[in-house]
């Protein structure tokens, strides 16, 4: 078996684990394996150990995949920093885009996602960290802008993301994913029908997945660890 078989049966037995620990179906939670960085090939490697949902960070690098992997059913989910004058690209090739944190984009994907194809799937990316973070929504700004994004067209509000700054301090991740998880209770009381909380990742998906994940996003667990992380780093932060 390759490593990353290996890996992948590995990471799906770390969340069956995480979620019988604390009463929780399996089921219920979804892997979303993050290719960025990686080959078209170990994409495929994964697909055939039954992997379906891949996460990319860079408009080019998914537009690139999705293309030259079309015809296997592969789910593409978009979970970087976006800039608008990606947003068409990303409307184009992408079922889910995990990282809208501005109406502008959301208006943007909006009105360039296809009428004919499914809606974009979105999640609402939040800052969960305050200061150490400057990516995502402030959470005192998400219930409105969660109000306007939920009545664009061509798009389904599926719920919030979170990308807690980096930490070996677990119960602090915890914090921030359980103020993920409020956030998102709160509009489900408001009446925006949310059924995904993206947050988790190689280091603390059972942290997240007690808190409720519904999606982790998981890459160097997976196909091992990324050449530039140095770059990926600073994308995965917002800084590029
Ligand atoms: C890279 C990345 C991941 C995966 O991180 P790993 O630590 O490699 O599992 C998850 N989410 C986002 C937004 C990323 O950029």
């Amino acid at each position: 078996m390759t490593p990353i078989i290996v890996a992948l049966r590995a990471v799906r037995a770390r969340i069956d684990a995480a979620a019988r620990a604390i009463g929780r179906d399996p089921a219920s939670i979804h892997l979303l394996a993050v290719s960025k960085t990686c080959s078209a090939s170990d994409v495929c490697v994964a697909f055939e150990a039954g992997q379906r949902a891949f996460g990319e960070n860079y408009a080019n690098e998914v537009a690139e995949k999705a293309a030259s992997l079309a015809g296997l059913g592969l789910e593409w989910h978009f979970i970087g920093p976006l800039q608008s004058n990606k947003t068409r690209i990303v409307a184009e090739c992408c079922d889910w885009v995990h990282s809208v944190d501005r109406l502008k984009i959301a208006e943007r994907l909006s009105m360039q996602r296809d009428a004919d194809r499914l809606p974009l799937q979105i999640c609402m990316q939040v800052n969960v960290s305050g200061e150490a973070s400057k990516s995502g929504v402030p959470p005192d700004e998400v219930i409105p802008l969660a109000r306007v994004v939920a009545d664009l067209p061509r798009m389904c509000l599926r719920g919030l993301m979170c990308i807690p700054e980096p930490s070996e301090d677990q119960s602090l991740l915890r914090r921030r994913f359980a103020l993920l998880r409020q956030l998102a209770e709160q509009l489900r009381a408001e009446g925006l029908m949310l059924d995904t909380l993206s947050m988790g990742m190689s280091h603390d998906l059972e942290t997240a997945i007690a808190e409720g994940a519904t999606i982790v996003r998981v890459g160097t667990a997976i196909f091992g660890e990324r050449e530039n992380a140095e770059t990926t780093r600073t994308g995965e932060l917002g800084l590029q």
